[in-house]
């Protein structure tokens, strides 16, 4: 049986997506098992669209950045889906998205969908919820869609995991602060925008995107087909904007088979991710665990049983018996 909200969603409804994003934000079993039921149904309509990370530290204007860029490419045809990584943010007031007045024209925008990060959680259970986000926008025709995150945390990491093209934003500032800038967090990037770049800024932005590209020979190489372009742009005024959407079309004709081969192989490392949440979370809630539980954790902060003795014995409780794991282990080693 079709679940009439897969259909909704398949047909580019705006209120069956929104709800369907929700039942994947749902914490409640049951919620889960219909938004995955749901995903599955959906799955053939997806991995259609051009999947992009914005990331960059709080100022440096990604919110006016995908406000220029989203209408440029709804004003091109596109249909621009915008989701946010921030383990940070609350339903009500986030520091992403969830504030209203950011993004006002794009969020009235009939080809564009804003949709705020999900509240609170671990960055692993936010970073999931996107990328079910994520497919079921694609499955409403989305056919670019933006996963913004602030450049502060080890979110980049995860949401580099979701997409196809990392962009990195930066500010007129940053040739001086380079040293400020996580190695790690450059050497994700595919692309690299240094924004601001108007009126009296313009020459420090200059400045800062010699310097940035200088850095970058300095790298190792993310891919070796592509070499990632520093470019200039105002998202205040709009300019430069689409140069960024020429250099992401020419990125994804550089990796051609590459970007699907990157595909299955996050696709994989999520099958794992939830491999472990889905174990971790039935151990949590398993009766045994629980007896067992206060007494294994106070018997390791004492220092009296090691964590690794301690976590084969929750597992060993979850399992049925302690002994069944060690039988388990032997027969596979025998
Ligand atoms: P976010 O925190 O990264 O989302 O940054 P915002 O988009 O909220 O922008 C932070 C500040 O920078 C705001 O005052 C913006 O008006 C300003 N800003 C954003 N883009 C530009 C730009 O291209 N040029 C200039 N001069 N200011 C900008």
């Amino acid at each position: 049986m079709i679940d009439p909200l897969a259909e909704g969603v398949g047909k580019g409804d705006r209120r069956s997506l929104a709800r369907a994003i929700t039942l994947a934000e749902s914490t409640r079993a049951d919620d889960r098992k219909r938004a995955e039921a749901l995903i599955e149904a959906l799955l053939p309509l997806t991995g259609r669209a051009a999947r992009i990370g914005i990331s960059g530290t709080p100022g440096v204007g990604k919110s006016t950045f995908i406000e220029a860029f989203g209408g440029f490419l709804t004003g091109r045809g596109h249909k621009v889906a915008v989701l946010a990584v921030d383990p940070s943010s609350r339903r009500s007031g986030g520091s992403i998205l969830g504030d209203k007045t950011r993004m006002e024209s794009l969020a009235r925008d009939r080809h564009a969908f804003i949709r705020p990060s999900p509240a609170g959680g671990t960055l692993g259970g936010v970073a999931r919820r996107t990328r079910e986000a994520m497919l079921l926008c694609e499955a409403a025709g989305f056919d670019v869609v933006l996963v913004e995150t602030v450049g502060v945390g080890q979110s980049e990491t995860a949401v580099a995991d979701l997409v196809d093209l990392f962009l990195l934003l930066l500010g007129p500032a940053a040739g001086d602060d380079l040293q400020g800038i996580k190695r790690g967090i450059m050497e994700l990037a595919d692309l690299i925008v240094v924004n601001k770049a108007d009126g009296d800024l313009k020459p420090a932005a200059s400045r800062a995107a010699a310097e940035v590209k200088s850095a970058l020979h300095l790298l190792r190489p993310k891919w070796p087909q592509w070499q990632p372009p520093v470019l200039l742009a105002s998202a205040a005024e709009k300019t430069g904007i689409d140069a960024v959407w020429s250099a992401i079309e020419r990125f994804r004709g550089a990796l051609g088979d590459a970007l699907q081969a990157h595909r299955t192989a996050q696709a994989r490392a999520w099958l794992w991710r939830e491999v472990g949440d889905t174990l971790i979370d039935a151990l949590r809630a398993d009766a045994n665990v629980q007896h067992d539980l206060a007494a294994v954790e106070r018997a390791v902060a004492e220092g009296k049983l090691s964590p690794g003795a301690g976590a084969r014995r929750l597992i060993g409780a979850f399992l049925g018996s302690g002994a069944a794991v060690e039988e388990k282990g032997r027969a596979r080693h025998a």
